[in-house]
């Protein structure tokens, strides 16, 4: 796949850019590497600073940058422009509190291992190499590298071919904010080449945020050559409505949970279970609001879903709903093509779904939900976990026992109870099954990459 720049809300190719050549990335890792070594002299308050600066940058230029993500892969305006601050707020929220998230920690009693004293400490690993995908060009790139760069890492990134200009934009940021030169460098290289990466002695570990295929190859790769690594998968999150549930809520939550993003984040709830006592009422809500969505240029800022970012996506889904069609399952609204040029899809709902249809089994990256009517509670339970994937989970309900029972028994990395989920800095995020292991954001997301070093004294 050529690395450039086509703009899915016309088909058009904006920029084509030169890949790297062998010697560039070789040259671009020997400067990640001797930044490494810098970083890991530097303090967590100069770090700090630097990284504050380069979240004003961020906010200070956000109309263009979110001009630029929509450009690129195809997003409404207004969530272009938001991903951007997101970005700063947490740069920010780890420039604030990364020297409490890594501080030493004293064992109380130090006499229980025979010694005068006890500690560990978190330190850098390294450069860590970070394979992105396109959906958030910033924000995904972000969520690894300003933790990472606050624990005194460096950073290469490995961004998606159809986001070279979100790559280059990166390549920069943070030297321009006043980190060494090389602590964080964007290699234009395509995904043949990355296992060469991940093997070069210089390089410690790997993230991937992107397909199962991706994470298979990469895990592999580093596992090969002893490195860490974390993979944030696909997910085929699943929004469960009980009767408990407030109903026109949930449908109201589940249309932006559903087409966030033009329907291509990771955490979307892409399958809605529905208990058969709300059913109808819920599916004839969901299914209003959903045929009601405003869809076009995505530059518009009355526009609520834009094109599908690549045309291979979009064929994919496609292929899922005709496939679903094909089996007899019951189209509610959308399942076509809008005549029009670029890569659009109608925002669609599908429901009657038999259980060899693909959709039962796979994600779908774009605005198509399928929904589920569950007989019981234990039903809905079995259909929300019937897929291998397991990022995150969403589960409206007012009853104390229902909820616990959920958040017990649901098969994810996550569960948001009476709303739709969401990435916070806060809190750690990641899943389990094929969805992948390890987890970003938080403390816990920091550690990742960082030694943990046990220090003993007699
Ligand atoms: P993708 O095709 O896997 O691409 C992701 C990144 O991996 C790109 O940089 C890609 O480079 C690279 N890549 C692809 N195949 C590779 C290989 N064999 N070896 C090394 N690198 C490889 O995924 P995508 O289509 O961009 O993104 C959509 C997927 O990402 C969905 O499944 C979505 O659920 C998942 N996702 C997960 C999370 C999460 O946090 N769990 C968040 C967002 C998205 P090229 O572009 O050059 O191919």
């Amino acid at each position: 796949m050529a690395i450039a720049t086509v703009n899915p809300a016309t088909g058009k190719t904006e920029m084509i850019i030169e890949p790297h050549s062998r010697e560039e990335v070789d040259q671009r890792i020997s400067e990640a590497a001797s930044a490494a070594e810098l970083l890991r002299q530097t303090s967590f308050a100069e770090r700090a600073e630097w990284m504050r600066a380069a979240a004003a940058i961020l906010d200070d230029q956000a109309e263009g940058l979110g001009e630029l993500i929509t450009v690129e892969m195809g997003k409404p305006i207004a969530q272009s422009v938001a991903e951007v601050h997101k970005c700063a707020k947490a740069m920010r929220f780890y420039a604030e509190n990364s020297e409490q998230f890594l501080a030493d920690v004293t064992l109380a009693d130090p006499s229980t291992v025979s010694a005068s004293r006890a500690w560990t400490r978190y330190e850098p690993l390294g450069v860590v190499l970070a394979v992105m995908p396109w959906n958030y060009p910033l924000w995904q790139v972000i969520r690894f590298a300003a933790p990472a760069l606050m624990a005194g890492n460096a950073g290469l990134l490995k961004h998606a071919s159809n986001v070279p200009q979100s790559a280059l934009f990166l390549d920069t940021l943070f030297e321009r904010a006043g980190f060494p030169v090389g602590s964080f460098r964007a290699l234009l290289i395509g995904g043949a080449e990355v296992g060469a990466v991940i093997a070069d002695p210089r390089v410690t570990g790997v993230t991937l945020t992107g397909s199962e295929p991706a994470g298979r190859s990469v895990a592999a790769i580093a596992g090969d050559h002893v490195k860490k690594a974390v993979l944030e998968l696909g997910g085929s999150d699943p929004f469960v409505v009980l009767a408990s549930g407030d109903v026109k809520a949930a449908a109201a939550t589940a249309v932006r949970a559903r087409i966030n993003n033009n329907g291509q984040s990771c955490i979307a709830g892409k399958r809605f279970i529905v208990h058969t006592d709300v059913y109808d009422e819920f599916a004839a809500e969901f299914t209003n609001l959903m045929s009601a969505l405003r869809v076009g240029d995505p530059l518009d800022p009355a526009v609520e879903v834009g094109p599908v970012a690549t045309e291979s996506g979009r064929n994919d889904l496609i292929e899922l709903v005709e496939d679903a069609r094909a089996k007899g399952a019951t189209i509610l609204t959308g399942g076509s093509v809008p005549d029009r040029p670029g890569w659009y899809y109608e925002p669609t709902v599908i429901a009657d779904l038999p259980d060899d249809a693909r959709l039962v089994q796979e994600e779908t990256f774009g605005p198509v939900a399928s929904l589920y009517r569950a007989t019981d509670n234990t039903d809905a339970l079995r259909i929300a976990n019937q897929t291998t994937f397991g990022l995150s989970s969403a589960v409206w309900t007012n009853d104390p026992e229902e909820e616990e029972w959920f958040v017990a028994n649901l098969d994810a990395g996550a569960v948001f109870i009476n709303g739709m989920t969401v990435s916070y800095q806060e809190l750690p995020f990641g899943g389990i099954k094929r969805s992948g292991f390890g987890r970003e954001l938080a403390a816990v997301g920091q550690r990742e990459f960082c030694n943990l070093k046990t220090v003993w004294k007699a």
